[in-house]
């Protein structure tokens, strides 16, 4: 997704022009990826923009930090505050928010104390070329060649740069090789996610997903497929995942916050199920958008106001 400049981006605690928000080439990030961030949507709702997941994903962020151990200098309520200011004064009604945790210029070397730690929220607006196309038929994905970080490497469930060095050879190996995008496995041979998205199945009528200890991220819209699937009474597990079962399942979908429900409509060139959207996708999309843009009562009390 291309940028187009927005008014205004948070830094370290006050608004500043798009194009102001600069680091020295030096910049401790820029060579051991100290950094964290995450990926927030706010949707258009009849009663204006709201953001999806707020708090869940603001303790994301906090505990991503802590497992990297970079301390971030801001409270949870002052960066919540700072997501919805900055989407209103971007005057944004939908919008893909990115708060960013880093260290800073200061030192070189990777013991990464001697740096400051700096923060920034940019809020733009995030366009897919064929959103509804895609929604609707899916995407062909292909198995990695790569896996996802054993335990004890990297830490999977922490929503760190450096994990996407590996997200990023997946996708650019999946693309060569003319699929949509990747999926890797763990470490195990077990199905871990995709690039940027955790991975539902479906198999006579019952959901299932890999666990967090196939090195995934928690995914957030994962959380509410769940709660999604509980409410319309769809049976749901979360296992170990044998890659054979991708070939034998009647349905299948992605699920993050770019990704939303997005449809698989093939594994390594074989179609899943009728190679079409399968009826159980559909339901949870449907619950998942009607829900986001506010069409439906919030009754999980996911949405927040602008
Ligand atoms: N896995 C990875 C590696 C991701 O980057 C993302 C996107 N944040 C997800 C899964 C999905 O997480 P979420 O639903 O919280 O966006």
């Amino acid at each position: 997704m291309k940028l187009t400049p927005q008014p205004k981006i948070w830094w370290n605690g006050s608004l500043v022009d798009w194009d102001k928000a600069q680091v020295h080439v030096l910049t401790h990030a820029l060579h051991y990826a100290s950094s964290v961030f995450e990926g927030i949507r706010a949707y258009a709702t009849p009663k204006g923009p709201a953001v999806f997941c707020l708090a869940e994903h603001v303790e994301r962020l906090f505990q991503s930090c802590r497992i990297v151990r970079l301390p971030i200098p801001f409270a949870p309520a002052a960066i919540t505050a700072a997501i919805r200011e900055t989407i209103r004064t971007n005057r944004q009604d939908a919008c893909y928010i990115r708060p960013l945790v880093f260290r800073g210029y200061g030192a070189l070397g990777v013991w990464p104390d001697d740096n400051p730690v700096d923060v920034a929220i940019a809020t733009f607006p995030w366009v897919r070329p064929n959103e509804e196309q895609l929604l609707r038929e899916g995407l062909a994905v292909g198995v990695s060649s790569w896996r996802r970080m054993a335990p004890d490497t990297l830490p999977a469930m922490a929503k760190c740069a450096a994990n996407y060095v590996n997200s990023a050879l997946t996708v650019c190996e999946a693309k060569d090789r003319g699929f949509q995008e990747g999926l890797a496995l763990d470490v195990d041979g077990f199905v871990s996610e995709g690039s940027g998205q955790n991975v539902f199945l479906v198999h006579k009528g019952v959901l299932s997903t890999p666990t967090v200890a196939s090195s995934i991220l928690g995914g957030i819209t994962r959380a509410c497929v769940i709660q999604l699937a509980k409410d319309l009474g769809i049976p749901v597990v979360e296992q170990r995942i044998p890659r054979e079962l991708l070939y034998t399942a009647d349905e299948a979908f992605f699920t993050g916050t770019v990704a939303e429900v997005m449809p698989i409509r093939s594994f390594d060139g074989l179609a899943v199920g009728s190679g079409a959207r399968g009826p159980i996708t559909q339901r949870l999309q449907e619950r998942f958008f009607t829900i986001a843009r506010g069409k439906a009562e919030d009754v999980h009390g996911w949405l927040t106001p602008v």
